[in-house]
C-alpha cells in the first residue's frame, strides 16, 4: 500500500438472510493507489462496495476515511466527504449535451440547486472544459449525450464522478459490456489520471488483462472473504487463488486473450 491510508476497512460483515456475502473484510486504501478487487461472481465485492458508499448498513466492522467513521452516514454525505463512484448502469443525462452533464455535476458539487438553471448554461464552463480533456472527449462537448459510443459515455461518466474531486473512486466495473480495446484504454485513462491527480481508486473488473496490467495491487475475494492480496505476480502464483480460479483457467490467459 501507499500510504497513508485514505480508507480503512476493518472487519466489515453483511448478511443476508444465511448467506455470508462479506464476512470479516480487512483492508486499506492508500493515497494514490489503484486498488483492484476480484473474485468470481457472487464473491461479494458489490456487496462491499455498497457498504463503502452507505448503501448497505453493514451488520459489524468499520470504514474510517481519513480516520473517520462513515458507517451509518448517508450516501450523499459520503459522497459529499470524497468518495465517488462510477455506476454500472450510465448515470448521464442523454437529452443534455456531454458539457452540460458535467456542468450539472459541477454545479452539484458546489452546492448550487436546479433554480439557477436558466444560468447553468455558463456555470462551471471552463472546468468542465478541462475534465472533459482529462478523459480525452474534447471536440465532444456539445453532442447529445445520448449520441456517444459506449466507451465515451463511460469516459463521461468518469468526468462527471471526477466533478466532485473525489479522494476515493469506487469504480463497479467499469468496464462491463465494453469491447477489450475499450476496457484496456479505460483502465490506462484511470491510471493516468490517478497519476497525476494523486486520487485513490478502487475497482472491480472480471478482465484479468486488465486487472494484471493497471492495478498498483490487488485482493481477491472468495464467498465473502479475502483470500489474497498482493501484486500481480504474487496473485498469478497463488496458489489458493489459482484453486478459485479453477475451470476459469482463462483468468491467467496471456496478454490479448479473452476471458469468457
Ligand atoms: P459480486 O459483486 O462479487 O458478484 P455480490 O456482492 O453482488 O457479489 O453478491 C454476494 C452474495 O450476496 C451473493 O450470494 C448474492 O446473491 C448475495 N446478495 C447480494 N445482494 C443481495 C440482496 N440485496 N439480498 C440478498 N442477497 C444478496
Ligand atoms: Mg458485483
Amino acid at each position: 500500500m501507499r500510504s497513508p491510508a485514505v480508507l480503512e476497512v476493518i472487519g466489515l460483515s453483511k448478511s443476508f438472510g444465511g448467506i455470508h456475502a462479506v464476512s470479516d473484510v480487512t483492508f486499506n486504501v492508500g493515497g494514490g493507489e489503484l486498488l483492484a478487487l476480484i473474485g468470481p461472481n457472487g464473491a461479494g465485492k458489490s456487496t462491499c462496495f455498497n457498504m463503502l458508499m452507505g448503501q448497505l448498513q453493514p451488520n459489524s466492522g468499520r470504514v474510517l476515511l481519513d480516520g473517520e467513521n462513515i458507517i451509518g452516514l448517508a450516501p450523499r454525505t459520503i459522497w459529499r466527504r470524497g468518495v465517488g463512484r462510477t455506476f454500472q448502469i450510465t448515470a448521464t443525462y442523454p437529452s443534455m449535451t456531454v458539457i452540460e452533464n458535467v456542468q450539472m455535476a459541477l454545479i452539484s458539487h458546489n452546492r448550487k440547486t436546479f433554480s439557477f438553471r436558466p444560468r447553468a448554461r455558463s456555470l462551471y464552463v471552463d472546468e468542465a472544459r478541462r475534465l472533459l480533456d482529462l478523459v480525452g472527449m474534447t471536440g465532444q462537448e456539445n453532442r447529445a449525450a445520448a449520441v456517444l459510443a459506449y466507451g465515451d459515455v463511460k469516459r463521461l461518466e468518469l468526468a462527471i464522478a471526477l466533478a466532485n474531486n473525489p479522494k476515493l473512486l469506487l469504480m463497479d466495473e467499469p468496464t462491463a459490456g465494453m469491447a477489450p480495446k475499450e476496457r484496456i484504454a479505460l483502465m490506462q485513462l484511470t491510471a493516468d489520471i490517478v497519476e497525476e491527480r494523486g486520487l485513490s481508486v478502487l475497482f472491480t473488473e472480471h478482465d484479468m488483462d486488465v486487472v494484471f496490467g493497471h492495478a498498483h495491487r490487488i485482493m481477491v475475494l472468495n464467498r465473502g472473504v479475502l483470500i489474497a492480496e498482493g501484486t500481480a505476480q504474487e496473485i498469478r502464483d497463488d496458489a489458493q487463488v489459482r484453486e478459485v480460479y479453477l475451470g476459469g483457467g482463462a483468468v491467467f490467459a496471456k496478454q490479448g486473450q479473452q476471458n469468457a
